[in-house]
């Protein structure tokens, strides 16, 4: 170990502070508190403060919430709007039709809307009171192992104050090597650690490929006449226009407090057409007469971007190792089909921590007693929901109208469809390429109120990082960018990402570079998702960096 590296010991450490991992360690003192044990427990984030790096939907089933704290609108829950009422429409350019059904799983009866990055805050200040050491600012960049074993034993956090060529500033700090006897990984979707555990473990062997969907979100702020503000509808969800059937996704809007609305649009990250740009797709949806109407006069107070890990139960790793457990997004705990993962992600700390109590008293941390962490979820509603979920994600990648069929199959057998499991490919596989030189494709018009071109979004995301550190986004072969991959897919990268962190530039002799932008970027990991020759890395850069969400 490097001498000048100092290590801390504690009995549990969490990774990640999202509603998992939050909803574990309060789960876990509340439970050592009644046993009347003393515990010593860690949780690290990488975002500037607990919830910064949080952005979801955001519609709360409360199920798991109520099952932690009881009396959690006493508490002081951050609550948006304490209902749902749901309107479901499918899109054409010009038009909206309002279905007259609406799937029981779409429904939100019973569900809050919520600011995930202020509930986030407040699960933070609760675990804190209930004696948690959190530390925000903290990036785990290294799984630590039992020397010539596969033990988890902590996380090394990233060095702070290394500069550009990897020399220390004056302002150098080495990371802190966090020992725990348990370490429970809940670092949200395409986490970093996780798909190192995944190369040295194999965790993710002999399951399918993990998919997601790319998020973009806005909270906007519409005038106090809109008669929105008066309507009792909450939440509006969509299909269709401007995606059409053959890729996966839609939009949704739902009302928040103060005449705020929250805006967002979702794509699966199968899609197939390289040209296609997610954040003009997310413009579109707002141009539409859907949400035109009820936006207009408005402006955007916050913006953000995120993917979900939307495989479900079939992309599940194993989720118990020597010394680890897994939960959250990056365990597969969402349910793509409700569009949740918030109750399920909850849920799953919350069993893990039961599981990691036992293993305390139990004195014993080894695979063997953790692996009753998986019978739990096996045994919860968690399973229950996933299952009846096993295929959507599956039938909606579909194309043409065989989508319905399928889906229809699935919805009424109770998740099985006529093929179980439905095969998913890879989403870095799905594009086509070029076969000809594209046309010029004009973009959505911005204003930059309402409107937002990628940089102005980027600026109201609140991302920053220190500019003089190591890129963060690590390419190999940057050749292999503006050769093969510009002449096969015209770089889809300078499209795909929201934080416009991938530019190319190309000089007077034709020659071209790819110029990077690390500090736009928004933690998102579609590049790494997306990206069809594997050729982006992205790893963790230095703690307290990224976005400053407050109200997404
Ligand atoms: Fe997302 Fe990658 Fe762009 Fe960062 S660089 S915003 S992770 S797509």
């Amino acid at each position: 170990m490097d001498e000048t590296r100092e290590s801390l010991e504690f009995d549990v450490l969490f990774v990640g502070g999202g509603p998992a991992n939050l909803a574990g360690a309060i789960h876990l003192m509340n439970m050592a508190q009644k046993a009347g044990r003393e515990i010593e427990v860690c949780l690290i984030e990488k975002a500037e403060s607990i919830g910064s790096h949080s952005l979801s939907g955001a519609i709360l089933d409360p199920v798991a919430l109520q099952e932690l704290m009881p009396d959690y609108l006493e508490k002081g829950c951050p609550i948006e709007q304490p209902k749902c009422s749901d309107e479901f429409y499918y899109l054409t350019s010009t038009g909206k039709f309002r279905l007259p059904y609406t799937p029981a799983y779409m429904h939100n009866s019973g569900c809050h809307i919520i600011s995930l990055s202020k509930y986030c805050v407040w699960l933070g200040e609760m675990a804190e009171e209930l004696g948690v050491n959190v530390f925000p600012g903290f990036a785990g960049t290294e799984v630590l192992y039992e020397p010539d074993s596969n033990r988890v034993i902590g996380v090394r956090t990233g060095d702070k104050g290394i500069d550009k060529d990897g020399n220390k500033r004056p302002n150098f700090e080495p990371g802190v090597d966090l020992m725990a006897k348990i370490t429970v990984f809940g670092e949200g979707p395409q986490g970093s650690l996780l798909r190192e555990i995944g190369k040295k473990l194999g965790i993710f062997e002999d399951k399918m490929p993990q998919v997601f969907e790319t998020a973009i979100k806005e909270v906007i702020e519409i005038p106090e006449s809109s008669p929105f503000n008066a309507s009792a509808t909450t939440v509006v969800h969509s299909f269709g226009y401007p995606l059409g059937f053959d890729t996966k996704g839609g939009g949704f809007l739902y009302k928040m407090k103060n005449n705020r609305v929250s805006v967002g649009f979702v794509v699966g990250l199968e899609y197939e057409d390289p040209l296609f740009e997610p954040y003009q797709a997310f413009l579109s949806f707002k141009k539409h007469l859907l949400i035109a109407d009820i936006i207009q006069g408005g402006k955007v107070l916050q913006q953000g971007a995120k993917t979900l890990a939307a495989g479900g139960l079939y992309t599940m790793p194993q989720l118990a190792v020597d010394g680890a457990l897994f939960v959250g997004d990056s365990a597969s705990m969402l349910n793509v089909q409700r569009l949740k993962g918030i109750h399920t992600g909850m849920k799953s700390g919350m069993l893990a921590a039961e599981t990691v109590l036992t293993a305390i008293e139990k004195d014993d941390f080894s695979a063997g007693t953790l692996k009753a962490y998986p019978q739990k979820i096996e045994n919860s509603w968690i399973h229950a929901e996933l299952k009846a979920a096993r295929n959507f994600g599956q039938a909606l990648s579909q194309k043409g109208f065989s989508k319905f069929i399928t889906l229809g199959a699935q919805y009424l057998s109770g998740g099985r469809g006529f093929t179980d499991p439905l095969p998913i490919v890879d989403d870095g596989s799905t594009l086509h390429k070029l076969t000809a030189p594209p046309a010029e494709i004009k973009g959505e018009d911005v204003d930059n109120t309402l409107y937002l071109d990628k940089l102005t979004g980027v600026y109201l995301s609140g991302t920053k990082h220190e500019e003089d550190q190591p890129c963060h986004l690590v390419i190999p072969d940057r050749n292999l960018c503006v050769n093969e991959c510009y002449e096969t897919y015209r770089m889809p990268c300078t499209r795909f990402c929201p934080g416009q962190v991938y530019e190319m530039e190309q000089d007077p002799d034709g020659a071209r570079r790819l110029k990077l932008n690390p500090s736009n970027c928004l933690h998102c990991k579609t590049c790494e998702i997306k990206d069809p020759y594997k050729n982006i890395l992205w790893t963790c850069p230095e703690g307290g960096g990224g976005p400053k969400y407050s109200i997404v």
